[in-house]
């Protein structure tokens, strides 16, 4: 089997091979475990002209940053990492404010403003904890509302005067039901003068939140973007001078090198011009999978919509046999000589879902054969 570019042109080297590594095809959407996503060409030629070439690093981050303000006509941006290292460093920037010893005593104790105001039900695990990313930058986690509950007037109980920032998780890995909007964090953040940081890692509107209110919004490069691993800030200065200026402090031990400074930005251009794929022509894609999918014993596909309402389309797999369970099916898709992976969220449910953004015809075909094959063994087993 080949090795899946997404120029489509074959890799010379099999990287596969000579690693030892397993091929995987990731039906499970922008996923860390997997590497995320994949860069186009363009996004690759400008990593490795990058790499080849010396810059004066501060004077790139503070033009690139400028350059993609410009483009998202948003008042400031900055480039990072990764979107975990725009939380952490988002919070000590909020923290400190610019002062220099604080630059580089992040966890000083003659600051005492340093709580960061979080719906209960958005403190979540993302591959690591919210929680970790706050504190790492030298904030303490002040959780507002129940697990499954928040309301503006709840945030407000837990405001006071060691209040730094209000943080919004706008993802699917938070609560969704029962807790404030967006909107109502921003009313809040404005009635009492503390800025807001809203992580939107995987979502696609980059100017939504940030028209909306947003100080800081920060997104993963990698996710919606597809751009290479890195971390994308857009807000309002000073707050975005200051988390620029963390990498003279904390921000050191996260940094981005250059050849990823231009992927991302370039991987911006293109998403800028483009967009992403729709969520029709996602469907169009589905239709003769799911199709396809329905004519194996024992499964029942359908198309369904994303979680979190974003133009997002999936096959969700309903498995209706009493001789295999959803959770083994899944393990076997993962340990066939093609690694594929699929959304497992729903498992305990019976139910795989597949997320086919970064999936192909080709490899659609491969799953449906696995999956085909699985399903055939265990009614001979
Ligand atoms: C993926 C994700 C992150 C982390 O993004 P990285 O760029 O991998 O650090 C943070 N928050 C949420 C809600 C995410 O989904």
């Amino acid at each position: 089997m080949e090795i899946f570019i997404k120029s489509n042109r074959k890799c010379t080297v099999d990287i596969f091979k000579k690693y030892d590594l397993k091929k995987v095809i990731n039906a499970s959407g922008k996923m860390t475990i997997l590497g995320v996503s994949k860069v186009s060409d363009k996004v690759a030629e400008m990593q490795k002209i990058a790499g080849q070439n010396f810059f004066e690093m501060e004077d790139l981050k503070i033009k690139i940053g400028k350059y993609i303000a410009n483009l998202l006509e948003v008042e400031a941006a900055t480039v990072v990492s990764s979107a975990s290292a725009g939380i952490v460093q988002s919070v000590a920037a909020l923290i400190g404010k610019g002062d220099n010893y604080h630059l580089m005593h992040p966890y000083t104790d003659r600051i005492e403003k340093r709580e960061i105001v979080i719906p209960k039900g958005h403190n979540v695990n993302y591959g690591t904890s919210v929680e970790l990313m706050i504190e790492q930058g030298g904030g303490i986690v002040v959780e507002a509302g129940y697990s499954n509950q928040c309301s503006a007037e709840q945030v407000e109980m837990q405001i006071t005067d060691n209040t730094a920032a209000l943080m919004y998780i706008k993802s699917h890995h938070s609560v969704q039901k029962s807790i404030l909007s967006v909107s109502d964090m921003i009313t809040v953040s404005r009635k009492y003068s503390i800025p807001l940081i809203v992580d939107a890692a995987a979502e696609e509107d980059l100017n939504l939140y940030y028209n909306l209110g947003a100080d800081i919004v920060i997104y993963s490069g990698a996710k919606g973007i597809e751009g290479p691993s890195s971390g994308l800030l857009v807000g309002k200065n000073p707050y975005i001078q200051w988390v620029q200026a963390q990498s003279n402090g904390i921000g050191r031990s996260m940094k981005i090198g250059k050849d990823n400074i231009f992927g991302i930005t370039v991987a911006l251009e293109e998403y800028v011009k483009n967009g992403t794929e729709t969520g029709e022509s996602q469907k169009n894609r589905l239709n003769p999978f799911v199709e396809n999918l329905n004519n194996i014993k024992g499964i029942k596909a359908t198309i369904v919509q994303d979680g979190a309402g974003r133009d997002i389309f999936r096959a969700k797999v309903e498995i209706g046999s009493d001789k295999i369970s959803a959770k083994k099916i899944v393990d076997l898709l993962k340990t066939g000589e093609v690694a594929i992976y699929t959304r497992e969220y729903n498992v305990n449910n019976g139910i795989i879902e597949f997320d086919i953004r970064s999936v192909n015809q080709e490899e659609m075909d491969i799953i449906y054969k696995r999956l085909k094959n699985i399903m055939e063994d265990c009614v001979h087993e």
